[in-house]
């Protein structure tokens, strides 16, 4: 902590990066950290199947795929392309051939609705998706798909496609296109660059395990979420093995594939430890040692019943954000003892915490806004410039919505959400979405969307309605209706009817006020 500016580095050593102005893509750079001669061990495997790829055909498989996407499907550099698919053998090497060609991934959730979907074709205009065919139908008829469980898809791999491909890429290009809703507001594309991704995997890849006992590593986490991207690309630039779990995987697939590939590490949110630490039946869990968890806070006393059943597991928490990347993570047993902090700045982070009321900056054990300043840090939202004013601050400081400290010895704690953000089972849900859809329900005079605390999810959206004068409309039916609009894990899974939804004089929901239950217990009806 440098008292004088009052900004906090990260106390983990200097992770230096190649020049900014240096032309390089993510996938050359991260071919320039893989060993050589390459790993004998897999690249890729397929839990379901226990299919692997090798690295070498990975890396030729990139090469071929890159070459035939340009020559055969027309792609060039900054188009951007969906990938409405669950992590597979297939999608990697497609997700780094498209990087290399200086195209921009944009990955989906494919439990997305055809309307979510249309929403973010408009926010990031994809000009092609790679779809399964279970998710291609729900695209919008004006984005073509290219089925990655077909023929056509399959014979992109064939080939050289029509010769080597060279494409210069710049770090500041866009790589990455996530969807947030950031600190306010309806989802948005949050534009990431490949030196973002540099940056990312440069930090991890700092604290990796010799060459000599790589990683077994299970990715837990969905690749339409930032920490699933970042750590599959980071597994396959340090030379680990990524086992890869199917579309429709649970927690319970998750474990069978823990216990049959004999993992060393994993990924996993909240909700997916809170079950491991109470799973009904034994666990044979024994090679594993790291699992690194993030996404949403971990309740203690779920790390702490962990820790009883697996002594032999570091639980590594970690926390970021989509907009700002890795911020904080433990890297050794000594720091996974401090469970009820979210782990020491990651390499590379300053951090600031600002008083909202008074724009003040606080000092070690005071509670403000965490503000972040780090090469992964995004470029900004695409096309709402609105937006990136809210997020950003004259100096480059990313606004994470959060309210934090540091302690003494240099661990962050998140004490609470500023953001309007709710967290089901680590997956973000925009209460400003519901609430949209909510108002234009027939029989609705007004709604607000808050989270409510619950164990297994971490939080659930919960809706306060304000009915129209003779409406008789459930909330089940409300639940219903909202259902049937969006992907599962944004239902609104409570519903309190209440006379009015406090305000502010311009007409902003004084969220906090409804977070205080004593607060929506007083307007319920
Ligand atoms: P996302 O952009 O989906 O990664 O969500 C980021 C948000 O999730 C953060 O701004 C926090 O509000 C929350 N979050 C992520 N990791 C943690 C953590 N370890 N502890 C507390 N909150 C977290």
């Amino acid at each position: 902590f440098d008292a004088a500016s009052r900004i906090f580095h990260s106390l983990r050593p200097h992770v230096p990066l190649p020049p900014p102005d240096r032309p390089l893509s993510f996938p050359a750079y991260a071919l320039s950290l893989l060993p050589c001669p390459l790993p004998s061990h897999p690249a890729l495997v397929n839990a379901a199947t226990g299919h692997a790829i090798s690295f070498a055909d990975l890396l030729s498989q990139v090469r071929s795929l890159a070459a035939a996407l340009r020559s055969r499907i027309g792609l060039a550099k900054g188009h951007v392309v969906f990938i409405l698919a669950p992590a597979s053998l297939d999608v990697p090497a497609l997700c780094l051939a498209l990087l290399s060609i200086g195209a921009v991934i944009s990955p989906v959730n494919p439990a997305s609705t055809p309307a979510e979907l249309a929403r973010l074709v408009a926010l990031s205009v994809p000009r092609i998706a790679f779809a399964t065919s279970d998710s291609a139908g729900k695209l919008p008829r004006n984005v073509t798909a290219v089925l990655i469980d077909s023929p056509r898809f399959r014979s992109l791999f064939d080939g050289d496609g029509g010769g080597v491909v060279e494409v210069e890429v710049e770090q500041s290009d866009v790589a990455v296109i996530h969807y947030s809703s950031g600190t306010t507001g309806m989802v948005k594309a949050a534009a990431l660059s490949h030196r973002n991704f540099i940056a990312k995997v440069a930090g991890f890849h700092a604290t990796r395990k010799p060459k000599a006992e790589a990683e077994l590593f299970l990715l837990g986490a969905p690749l339409f979420h930032g920490m699933g991207l970042c750590f599959l690309l980071k597994a396959l630039a340090s030379g680990e093995t990524t086992v890869v779990m199917g579309g429709r995987a649970g927690v319970k697939q998750m474990l069978q594939a823990a216990e049959r590939y004999r993992v060393t590490a994993m990924t996993a949110s909240p909700p997916v430890v809170v079950a491991m630490a109470k799973w009904p039946e034994p666990l044979d869990l024994e090679a594993l040692e790291t699992i690194t968890c993030g996404g949403a806070p971990l309740p203690v006393a779920a790390a702490v019943r962990f820790m009883v059943r697996f002594p032999r597991v570091e639980i590594r928490q970690g926390y970021g954000c989509t907009e700002g990347g890795p911020i904080s993570w433990m890297i050794c047993k000594e720091e996974c003892r401090r469970v009820r902090s979210a782990g020491r700045l990651s390499h590379n982070v300053e951090a600031m915490l600002v008083d909202n009321a008074t724009g003040e900056r606080l000092s070690i054990g005071q509670t403000g806004e965490l503000w972040v300043r780090s090469p992964s840090v995004m470029l900004g939202y695409v096309g709402n410039e609105q937006a990136n004013a809210i997020t950003f601050d004259a100096n480059g400081w990313l606004k994470t919505g959060d309210l934090c400290y540091f302690d003494e010895d240099g661990f962050l704690h998140v004490v609470d959400r500023l953001k309007e953000l709710i967290k089901y089972k680590a997956h973000q849900v925009a209460p400003a979405e519901l609430e949209h859809l909510l108002r234009c329900l027939p029989g609705i005079a007004d709604a607000a969307v808050v989270p409510y605390p619950d164990e297994e999810a971490g939080q659930i959206p919960m809706a306060l309605i304000v009915p129209q004068p003779g409406s008789n409309l459930s909330g089940i039916e409300i639940m219903e209706l909202i259902a049937k609009q969006v992907a599962p894990y944004k239902n609104i899974r409570k519903v309190v009817f209440t006379n009015y939804i406090p305000k502010t004089p311009s007409g902003k929901i004084l969220r906090a006020a409804l977070r205080n239950h004593a607060v929506f217990n007083s307007l319920s009806k």
